[in-house]
């Protein structure tokens, strides 16, 4: 497992001063990793995502066995940071009948008509199931804010769009994730914090490799224009709602394979905190075993 300190390192402290330039997007992360050596993380973390990955398909057998709480994971992130590799490989040891996962893309007429929560309030997961949004109401406050005349689409009354008005829809998202601890769905948001020039070798990977061709996206492209808006809006909006009932964590994600274990391991992490044991039997129901297991071995 990765230290508790590690794990502090990502967690973004509610009412503390955030900065992501603060945030290093690199494997480097303390002292003693860069001492070790990137060869020595990086097999270092491939034994941490292994292990994680048992850890995290124990946690959801217990979650699951228990049916009291659900954990819902999101995934934010600039393009190309790795969102789908991640729910790939940390997802990998989990069984689909309890896990979820929902990407959200602009949105629907249908889902226009209605408040900016419903489309993802429709989706959060059952208890005894994870339930991952690859994108999520955070698209609100983030490619909503930066394009803001995608809110003229949203036909919403008439007022200001202005500091208040994205000040009130953390507001909502606060109140909503609030809500969904106090009834025993566990939230945990990720940022994965890829650097601008990791993002355009990933780009430059996707036209020039043929198996990579399909993951090239011209919208990709324009959106890189707004770097600097959108690490703005990802400040403002990160500082304003990692709660201490629904906490931010900011992924190095220059090296997937960071992202990866640290990733897992708070998840992990985060299920096993909540100390879950497989349901108990009465002494009656043992009572009743002992004579329906007599009965099949007399059939
Ligand atoms: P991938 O490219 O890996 O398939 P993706 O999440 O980037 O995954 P795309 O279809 O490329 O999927 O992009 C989805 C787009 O939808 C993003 O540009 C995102 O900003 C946009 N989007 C998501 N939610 C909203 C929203 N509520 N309002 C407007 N645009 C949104
Ligand atoms: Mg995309």
């Amino acid at each position: 497992m990765i230290r508790q300190d590690i794990i502090d390192l990502f967690r973004i402290r509610p009412g503390k001063p955030f900065r992501l330039k603060d945030h290093d997007p690199g494997w480097a992360q303390t002292e003693e990793l860069k001492d070790s050596g990137k060869d020595v993380v990086k097999q270092r973390s491939l034994e941490v995502l292994n292990q994680s990955v048992l850890d995290l398909a124990e946690a959801q057998e217990l979650l699951y066995a228990n049916d009291r709480y659900s954990v819902l994971i999101i995934f934010q992130a600039m393009d190309a940071a790795g969102k789908d590799g991640t729910i790939k490989h940390v997802m990998s040891g989990v069984n689909p009948q309890g896990c979820q996962v929902y990407s959200f893309k602009k949105p629907s007429e249908e889902e226009l008509d209605h408040n900016f929560l419903w489309r993802c309030m429709k989706s959060v997961p059952e208890r005894g199931r994870l339930g991952i949004f690859n994108r999520s109401y955070y698209e609100e406050v983030l490619v909503v804010k930066v394009h803001s005349e995608i809110l003229e689409l949203q036909r919403l009354p008439p007022g200001e769009r202005d500091q208040s008005f994205w000040e009130a829809r953390y507001e909502d998202i606060n109140a909503f994730e609030k809500h969904l601890v106090r009834n025993g769905t566990i939230v945990i948001k990720f940022f994965l914090n890829v650097s601008k020039d990791e993002q355009k070798r990933r780009f430059l990977d996707r036209l020039t490799k043929q198996n990579k061709h399909w993951k090239f996206s011209a919208a990709d492209m324009r959106e890189r224009k707004f770097w600097d808006d959108y690490q703005a809006t990802y400040e403002a909006a990160i500082a304003a709602t990692s709660t201490e009932w629904a906490p931010w964590y900011v992924i190095p994600a220059d090296q997937k394979w960071v992202t990866r274990a640290v990733v897992a391991d708070i998840i992990a992490t985060t299920i096993q905190s909540l100390q879950l044991r497989y349901p108990e039997v009465t002494q009656a129901q043992l009572a009743e075993f002992a004579k329906l297991q007599e009965q099949l071995e007399n059939e």
